[in-house]
């Protein structure tokens, strides 16, 4: 019968449910490239209309860099535009040896391989490295993809609560008769804008033995006196045994990602992880993008500076305003709304308003603590984030949140 009548009410139902959720994600079609203005059709089949765009990952705003652009252009020329391989049998050139020998230098390791995403770098690592005679502990809030890799590992796996480090020695005692325990976490964690307390974590490895497992998405090429990521921020750089991080978030923002660390646990994912054995090599023109933006962040830290600049400003701006904001210093900075329908209604107004920012609701975060999350960019001038500002302004009168606190913003909504 095959796909029956039958099963495509099923899932015509279970969509219906995400619906009726209020849960449903709908694209919105950008017509131009990433940059902080941009060109969007939303709703679908409505005219365009040029928006500040508050919700990337650009970072650095490389992401359509014109030098970054060239040097695509130039890849493409003179290494073709794919590979039709994975790397150990046609797929790996001269091009990404030298990506792989770039990566390690700029994030003080020992060796690096490629992967086809951040997501394809923590689904094969756990497996490769560890076995059912190990055990991994992460930190609760750590990304999908970290999840994703731990459920694929045979190992044995326990978790500690949010940045918790007694807790964190806790589950290191406990788990003292293992023989390879990870310590697992992101650098800087996607919803809040925190930073793992890095310092404090590679005390408590070394005094039990354990090793140390840092996802850097959210950090690589900006946090950092250098933009090195968490480990400089944190003044353990060279110390961590395994760093994964993504090619495309500030790193121009194509994709691939990589595992980057200790020489004999990046051999083992070459001999052993799945993603990176079956799985395509990354196109050459993005390798080439990737080399040059690692040229630029490597002759200055001008990009990263601008970016911290940036984000100081749009804090001061915000809290000025009278903004509820997750505290911290990254350029994610989450607006806290907490209830549900508020964070989707300021959104809107914001989008009417030429302002581009995604409000965010259970299941992504959690329940009672929605919000808008802006991210700021390099690309951002003062002018953009002063057109942000007010648009914030406008809303938050519009709603009477501004110099209003958690409890009394949550008094009028709800959760
Ligand atoms: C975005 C992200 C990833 C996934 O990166 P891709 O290269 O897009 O697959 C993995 N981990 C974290 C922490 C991320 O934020």
């Amino acid at each position: 019968m095959g796909y029956s009548d039958k099963v495509r009410s099923m899932y015509q139902e279970q969509l219906k449910g995400i619906h009726d959720a209020g849960i449903f994600k709908q694209e919105r079609f950008i017509h131009s490239s990433q940059a902080a203005d941009i060109e969007v059709e939303y709703p679908t089949g409505s005219s365009l209309k040029k928006v500040i765009n508050m919700c990337a990952n650009n970072y650095l705003g490389l992401s359509s860099h014109p030098e970054v652009v060239k040097a695509a252009h130039e890849g493409l020329d003179s290494r073709g535009y794919g590979m039709s391989s994975v790397r150990f049998i046609c797929g790996t050139q001269d091009i990404h040896n030298e990506l792989e020998k770039k990566v390690t230098e700029f994030l003080g390791t020992e060796d690096t391989i490629l992967f086809p995403s951040c997501m394809d770098a923590n689904a094969g690592v756990f497996e490769a490295i560890l076995t059912d005679e190990d055990v991994m502990i992460s930190d609760r809030l750590v990304h999908a993809s970290i999840i994703d890799g731990i459920r694929l590992c045979g190992a044995m796996h326990d978790t500690f609560k949010h940045s918790n480090m007694d807790h964190l020695e806790k589950k290191l005692i406990l788990h003292a008769d293992k023989r390879l325990k990870v310590v697992i976490t992101d650098g800087v964690f996607s919803m809040d804008g925190d930073t793992a307390k890095l310092d404090e974590m590679v005390a408590l490895c070394d005094k039990y033995d354990a090793m140390l497992f840092v996802d850097d998405s959210h950090s690589t090429g900006f946090i950092g006196k250098t933009g090195r990521g968490t480990h400089e921020h944190c003044g353990v750089f060279g110390k961590i045994d395994i760093i994964t991080t993504t090619f495309g978030k500030a790193l121009g923002g194509a994709s691939g990602g990589c595992v980057s660390g200790r020489k004999e646990l990046v051999e083992m994912c070459r001999q052993k992880a799945r993603p990176y054995l079956f799985s395509n090599t990354i196109a050459p023109v993005v390798v080439s993008g990737v080399l040059k933006v690692l040229d630029i962040l490597s002759q200055s830290t001008e990009r990263r500076d601008k970016l911290e600049a940036n984000t100081e400003y749009w804090r001061k701006g915000l809290t000025e305003a009278g903004f509820v904001l997750q505290p911290g210093d990254t350029p994610i900075v989450p607006v806290m709304l907490f209830n549900a329908k508020l964070s989707q209604d300021f959104s809107k107004d914001l989008y009417d308003e030429g302002i581009y920012a995604i409000g965010f609701f259970f299941p992504v975060v959690p329940n009672g603590k929605a919000r808008i999350r802006t991210q700021i960019s390099a690309g951002h001038e003062i002018h953009h984030l002063d057109k942000a500002l007010a648009a914030f302004i406008k809303v938050g009168k519009k709603y009477d949140i501004l110099g209003k606190s958690k409890q009394e913003i949550i008094e009028m909504y709800g959760l």
